[in-house]
């Protein structure tokens, strides 16, 4: 196995590593770790170069840093990337390979589950590394983290219609939700249990169909459900739903949804603000799942309560975000990254001893 460090400004440790026997070609990127580890999923995809999946990790990184910081899970952002067709390159050794990689980095970077890589690919990595999070409760970790994001999306609506309609009760507002999956779905159940009317689509008709079936909403095209005359529009499938073509066509008054990276291009955002369209920041809103994964950090591990409670603070995260949207009249979406940035300028410029004390990872019920 070959581990190299590549230098890259502005980043803390970014390392290449590639081991023959086993086929791993990855990348890890440590972004910061003032606020703590650096904590992010590891992502699987046939990338066409390794420049192409250099710009994702450095990408994904950063954006770790900035969400965990606004969600203050006591976290900094990382991100790893392995390189290849799941469908290949999947193996046992590979996995174990990776584990090596992750714990080469001693506890400065934790991984997770990301695009193509599950629970069972994370218990082979968890063989050769502890720092491995978001696992099974059976397994000492914090479970299936999409409730969570649901139950701080479902809070992010709320906290936004207070904002947008002075009134953050549900039961006259309509949302119309793009995407029933894990999170999607959860979130629609808790919206008709408020009382708003909900308006869904998705790209697999059964899903549809089930929740049609079981909570009695409305149901919309896959190409229309962008342009449905309502309050919310909640997107929870893909990323980039808010481009050139759908921006003029959006008949809401808040866009507030689980989805990463909604925004095309940051342009976007200037034209929602522009418009008068309220604006949840994605990883602003869609912090549950993190937070929730971070609460296995606590000195006594894992306890749900906690994480619900820290999860009830994301309201608290958007307004203020909102707050500097209006003060300094800029998009939500800058206002956003404006205000992770000064968490983290703060934590780096207050004395060492009172960052120590959240700095060092806590790894308390870790299997390895
Ligand atoms: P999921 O795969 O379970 O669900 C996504 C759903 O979107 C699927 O049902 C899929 O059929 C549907 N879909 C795909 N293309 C569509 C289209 N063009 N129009 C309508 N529906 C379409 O994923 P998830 O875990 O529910 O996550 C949803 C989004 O939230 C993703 O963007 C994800 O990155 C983001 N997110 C999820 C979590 C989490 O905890 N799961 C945390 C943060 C962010």
């Amino acid at each position: 196995m070959e581990i190299h460090d590549l230098p890259v400004a502005g980043y803390e440790r970014v390392v290449r590593a590639r081991d023959p026997e086993s086929g791993l070609h990855a990348l890890v990127a440590i972004h910061d770790t003032t606020l703590g580890p650096s904590l992010g999923g590891m992502r699987m995809w046939p990338y066409a170069s390794e420049s192409e999946a250099m710009t994702d990790v450095l990408r994904l990184a950063r954006g770790m840093t900035f969400k965990s910081a606004v969600a203050h899970t006591g976290l900094g952002g990382g991100k790893s990337v392995v390189i290849g067709d799941p469908k290949a390159v999947k193996s046992e050794k590979l996995f174990l390979a990776m584990g090596r990689v992750v714990d080469s980095l001693g506890g400065r970077y934790i991984t997770a589950e990301d695009v193509n890589i599950g629970i069972d690919d994370l218990e082979i990595v968890r063989r050769s590394t502890r720092w491995v999070s978001g696992l099974a409760r059976e397994d000492g970790g914090s479970g299936n983290p999409s409730p969570y994001t649901a139950y701080g999306v479902y809070l992010g609506i709320r906290a936004a219609c207070g904002r947008q309609f002075d009134n953050d009760e549900l039961r006259s507002r309509h949302v119309a939700v793009q995407g029933v999956g894990a999170v999607g779905s959860a979130l629609v159940e808790r919206l008709v249990k408020a009382g708003a009317r909900v308006t869904v689509a998705d790209a697999r008709e059964d899903r549809v169909r089930a929740l049609a079936e079981k909570l009695g909403v409305a149901t919309a095209r896959v190409d229309e459900i962008v342009a449905v005359p309502c309050d919310v529009f909640a997107p929870c499938a893909l990323g980039a739903v808010i481009d050139d073509r759908t921006i003029g066509t959006l008949r809401c008054k808040v866009i507030a949804g689980a989805a990463n990276n909604v925004l095309h291009e940051p342009r976007h955002g200037r034209q929602l603000f522009e418009r008068g369209v309220l604006y949840a920041p994605d990883y602003v809103i869609n912090a549950g799942g993190i937070i929730n994964v971070s609460a296995e950090f606590a000195a006594g591990g894992y306890v749900e309560a906690e994480a619900l409670r820290r999860i009830e603070r994301i309201p608290e995260a958007l307004r203020q975000v909102w707050s500097i949207s209006n003060d300094e009249k800029i998009p939500a979406s800058d206002a956003a990254d404006r205000l992770a940035m000064n968490i983290v300028a703060e934590a780096k410029a207050r004395p060492a001893a009172t960052k120590a004390a959240t700095a060092s990872p806590r790894p308390g019920h870790f299997a390895g």
